[in-house]
């Protein structure tokens, strides 16, 4: 019998996600040994926390709000995509060690891939809404993807100027030209938590946005979110966002269990129950 790992997400809260679900059915169907678990803790007691937790033998974690981005400096050593976004969303321990990585950029660009085989992200712009954590790993992808242009719009202009910073592909508009801008758009991402069941409306008409432009949102409770159904409306081709979380817990599985897992059928059901 293999060694049995302990590997757990560190949130606050946590009680919402569903990467417990997630690689608890891998755990389960690649018949390996070990558990995934989930832990509130609270900001300032995450070096702490990680710290004492490693000392009782997990070997894996994930990270999630408010945690990402403190956890990059907390980590003895990470990978260049981390440091690249400036967050950690997956910490695997190595003789003791924190190592930091960021397998979101990972999970956004493979679930559009996914989603739309085969889609250029250099054919043209990319209009990115939103400049927290999700929209950072974002911004990566399409960097990485090599979009030609990267046009930011997120409320709070500052946070969106500070994201761009030293991107030379990456443009900052003002949140209320989003509806002005789309007409040569190549994807459009909603990297904010508006339209998260319970939050806020996304308010934008979609009725400048080039026919053929593809529309991602990142929210993925509801699943079509209602930038989704109007993007479905007018034609455009979509990709909701349950994919990035599905795909971004692949690598990081990998990095404590030696396996790259795949998303089937049975795990895409589960997770939208
Ligand atoms: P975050 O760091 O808190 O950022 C929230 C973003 O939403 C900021 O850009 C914020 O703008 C904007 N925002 C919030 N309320 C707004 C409002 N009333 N009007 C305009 N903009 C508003 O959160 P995050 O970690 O980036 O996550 C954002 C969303 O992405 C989450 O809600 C989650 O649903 C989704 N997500 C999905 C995945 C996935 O795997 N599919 C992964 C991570 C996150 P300001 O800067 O102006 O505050």
């Amino acid at each position: 019998m293999s060694e049995f790992l302990k590997t757990a997400l560190i949130g606050h809260p946590v009680s919402h996600s569903k990467s417990p679900l997630i690689h608890n059915y891998w755990i389960k169907k690649y018949g390996l040994s070990g558990e995934y678990g989930a832990f509130d803790i609270r900001p300032e007691n995450l070096e702490e926390g990680l710290s004492r937790l490693a000392r009782e033998g997990y070997s894996g974690f994930n990270l999630t709000l408010p945690h990402k981005e403190r956890a990059l400096a907390i980590c003895d050593e990470a990978d260049a995509t981390a440091r690249a976004v400036g967050a950690v969303n997956t910490i695997a321990v190595r003789d003791k060690k924190l190592y930091g990585m960021n397998t979101d950029v990972f999970g956004f660009t493979e679930h559009i891939e996914e989603g739309r085989a085969g889609f250029d992200f250099t054919a043209g712009p990319a209009v990115l809404l939103g400049a927290g954590g999700a929209a950072k790993a974002v911004l990566q992808g399409l960097i990485q993807q090599k979009a030609p242009e990267i046009w930011i719009l997120n409320r709070t202009r500052e946070k969106a100027e500070e994201m761009a910073f030293g991107r030379p592909n990456a443009y900052v508009f003002d949140w209320n030209k989003r509806e002005d801008i789309l007409s040569d758009a190549n994807i459009l991402v909603n990297a904010t938590s508006l339209g998260l069941e319970g939050k806020e409306k996304l308010e934008i008409d979609l009725k400048n946005l080039n026919p053929g432009a593809l529309v991602n949102d990142i929210v993925y409770v509801p699943l079509y979110t209602e930038l989704l159904k109007q993007a479905q409306a007018r034609g455009n081709p979509v990709v909701t966002g349950i994919g990035m979380l599905l795909h971004q817990a692949r690598p990081a599985f990998r990095s404590w269990f030696g396996v790259m897992p795949d998303v089937d059928a049975d795990l895409l059901r589960l997770v939208q129950k």
